[in-house]
């Protein structure tokens, strides 16, 4: 028999909402540690957009009101540790911007859906004059906007992560949990282990770890996305196309490319559309969007690839999608949500007020390595990915 390991609280997943969590848990003298089935930020957290949203109602479909003053918070809470005295040290995170713009994607009536989307949204937005307008908008001649910036980063994710690894070196290790009990034993990799908690911060795994604990009711759900890539691109963009839908038309981040130029990380409608083609078609379809968006850009000669995966989200107890961050409880073990990257700081709210209504102190003095290697940090999806020439 091997010996059961002990720690105060285990967390399963190295994404960005089981780092942070695992981060204000070890600061609060939680004795801790992280169990990563593949590689940190390898699920949805690389493969985000790294958009810290302020709350915009527009971007969450104005379903925010019931935590609405926690979200309110979120970005003040984010900027407190990029600058070095907020809860977690993140001064090592770069960021690509930091600002988004919005802009008209469509027809004559897109520049009023933008004028509508910037009043409704909660950020201080700031209406571009022409000549601030980014480049890529200047290469359409007839151009004439609005074009509205918001004050609100994007995040050069890798960098979070590794900041967020940083502050648990030792703790981080690349295992997969086999068996689970609600009192908080668990089997991870053949090693058995005990904690006062278990935190399933593991996106799609949570369906797993449901499954372990023999939960019957449907909790998860999985919505799919196809990120679409196109590079090089020779502009810089990061925000969002607007027509008149509440969703963009597109939301574009920009990464470098390695040989030059910009990979377009595409999201928004262009992405749910293309969930539901192949790959040929879902390219296709982007390129024909991306030629009416700018039709004065030279599309050929382009290469393009698409990533393909999924949101992992909760149904509430009334069998709703819950609009911020959500935890589900079954004895020892929390399976959690943050919803979005933005989120994780409520996320970790939350557990602190579990923990706090538990009861649940820090106990364990001595902390045990288990015997598993330690866990890395995951690629980008375009770091990846199989580009292709498209006719
Ligand atoms: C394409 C896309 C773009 C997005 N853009 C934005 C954005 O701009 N702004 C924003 O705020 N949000 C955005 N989001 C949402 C955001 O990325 C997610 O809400 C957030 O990353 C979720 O973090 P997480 O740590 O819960 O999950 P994940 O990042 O998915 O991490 C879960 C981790 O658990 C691991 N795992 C799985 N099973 C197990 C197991 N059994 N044991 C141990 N580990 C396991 C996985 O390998 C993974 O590393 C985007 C999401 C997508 C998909």
């Amino acid at each position: 028999m091997r010996q059961t390991l002990q720690y105060d609280i285990i967390v399963f997943g190295g994404g960005v909402a089981g780092l942070w969590v695992a981060n204000t848990l070890k600061r609060a003298g939680y004795n801790v540690i992280v169990i990563e089935k593949e590689r940190l930020g390898s699920g949805q957290t690389l493969a985000s957009q790294g958009m810290i949203h302020g709350g915009q109602k527009y971007v969450l479909q104005g379903a925010l009101t019931k935590h609405a003053s926690s979200i309110a918070k979120m970005p003040e809470r984010w900027e407190s540790s990029f600058e070095g005295w907020g809860e977690i040290d993140l001064t090592a995170t770069k960021f690509l911007s930091d600002h988004q713009i919005m802009w008209p994607a469509g027809g004559a009536l897109s520049g009023a859906a933008v004028l509508g989307a910037a009043k409704l949204v909660n950020a201080e937005t700031k209406k571009l004059k022409k000549e601030d307008f980014p480049e890529v908008l200047k290469t359409k001649p007839k151009f004439k906007g609005p074009v509205y910036t918001l004050p609100e980063k994007v995040v050069e994710v890798r960098t979070l992560v590794e900041a967020l690894a940083k502050h648990l070196k030792g703790r981080l290790f690349k295992g997969e949990p086999s068996e689970l009990l609600p009192d908080g034993q668990v089997v991870v990799s053949g090693i058995p282990m005990q904690a006062q908690l278990l935190i399933f911060t593991a996106g799609t795994g949570n369906e797993h770890a449901l499954e372990m604990l023999k939960v019957k009711q449907q909790h998860t759900q999985r919505r799919p996305l196809r990120q679409i890539m196109v590079k090089p691109m020779p502009y810089e963009l990061y925000g969002h196309g607007i027509v008149g839908a509440p969703k963009p038309r597109v939301t574009v981040t920009s990464h470098p490319a390695p040989g030059g130029g910009y990979v377009w990380y595409l999201g928004g409608n262009v992405a749910e559309e293309a969930a539901k083609m192949d790959e040929p078609q879902a390219l296709e379809f982007a390129k024909k969007e991306l030629q009416d968006i700018f039709p004065d850009l030279d599309w050929s000669g382009r290469e393009w690839a698409s990533w393909y995966g999924d949101r992992a989200e909760p149904y509430d107890d009334k069998g709703d999608l819950p609009p911020g961050p959500f935890i589900h409880q079954r004895g020892r073990v929390l399976m959690a949500w943050p919803a979005k990257l933005t989120f994780a700081p409520a996320l970790s709210d939350h557990v602190f007020d579990w923990l706090k209504d538990k009861d649940i102190h820090p106990t364990v003095k001595k902390l045990k390595t288990p015997d598993l290697p330690e866990a890395d940090i995951g690629a980008y999806p375009w770091e990846a990915a199989e580009w292709k020439k498209l006719p």
